[in-house]
């Protein structure tokens, strides 16, 4: 396969490269391919629990640059797995409105319960949460 020019589908600049699927620069498609085979991963865990599985690269990007790439409870450290808010066992699927970065304290600390069940991470936080995942329907909504 040879290489090809376009515009970066995630950071918009001007790239020479080879070709992939969602058409990022080197950089980004660097940057964000643990993102994506995580993604792939999680997804398809949401698809054979029979649950809604649409969450985009795109979205899941969109969401780690709000949290700077950090724990989404904590807020500190590092991000380390993708959180469903809503566990899948509990029908929470693979969404934009449902998955968020958590380090791997806070995700053993939610120990995979409901957010109304969680009493191991501050209730502010659990709550701080829940808006910004719905702020994130609304801006669909509006768009
Ligand atoms: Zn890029
Ligand atoms: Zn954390």
């Amino acid at each position: 396969m040879g290489r090809m020019r376009g515009i970066c589908s995630f950071c918009g600049r001007n790239f020479t490269g080879f070709p992939n699927k969602r058409f990022l620069c080197s950089r980004c498609l660097a940057q964000w391919q643990n993102e994506y085979i995580m993604l792939a991963r999680e997804k398809l865990r949401a698809k054979r629990a029979g649950l809604l599985s649409t969450l985009t690269l795109e979205q899941w990007m969109q969401t780690l640059a709000f949290f700077s790439g950090k724990c989404a409870y904590c807020l500190e450290r590092p991000y380390q797995a993708m959180e469903h808010f809503i566990p899948l066992r509990l029908g929470g699927g693979t969404t934009f409105d449902n998955c968020i970065p958590a380090c791997k304290q806070c995700n053993s600390l939610k120990q995979g319960l409901h957010p109304n069940a969680v009493t191991s991470i501050p209730k502010q936080d659990i709550e701080r949460v829940y808006e910004f995942l719905q702020s994130l329907k609304t801006r669909v909504n509006i768009s």
